[in-house]
């Protein structure tokens, strides 16, 4: 989509720092981290936020994106570590980027 950032980064517009990608998502480093792990996964399709999932015609997509989340903290060795995944809605929950995507966040050091 015209003007999204993350669209401009999944088609190479903007540079990002890769974490993962397969066919159906992009994962990246996020660019101010809020913790010391902060990766970012993000469809390739541009859905505004998590309520509009239903709406695709594809019904795989959530499947798709927690897939890639498994993949992508087994890969970064962060299912000991323990992580948390957040997705934010709407400007009330503080999205700034309407452009669907679970933050990864990891390595907060807690037990
Ligand atoms: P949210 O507030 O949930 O919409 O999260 C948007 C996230 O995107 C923020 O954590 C930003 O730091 C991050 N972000 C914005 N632009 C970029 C970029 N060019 N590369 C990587 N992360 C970005």
């Amino acid at each position: 989509m015209k003007d999204c950032i993350f669209c401009k980064i999944i088609a190479g517009e903007i540079p990002c720092k890769k974490v993962y990608e397969d066919e159906f998502c992009l994962a990246f480093h996020d660019i101010n981290p809020r913790s010391p792990i902060h990766i970012l996964v993000v469809p390739k399709i541009h859905l505004e936020a998590a309520h509009h999932i239903g709406d695709y015609p594809d019904k795989n997509t959530a499947n798709h994106l927690f897939s890639a989340v498994g993949n992508i903290v087994k890969e970064q060795n962060l299912i000991e570590k323990g992580y948390r995944l957040v997705i934010n809605n709407g400007k009330g929950a503080g999205q700034e980027v309407f452009h669907l995507h679970i933050h990864i966040m990891s390595g907060f050091g807690g037990k």
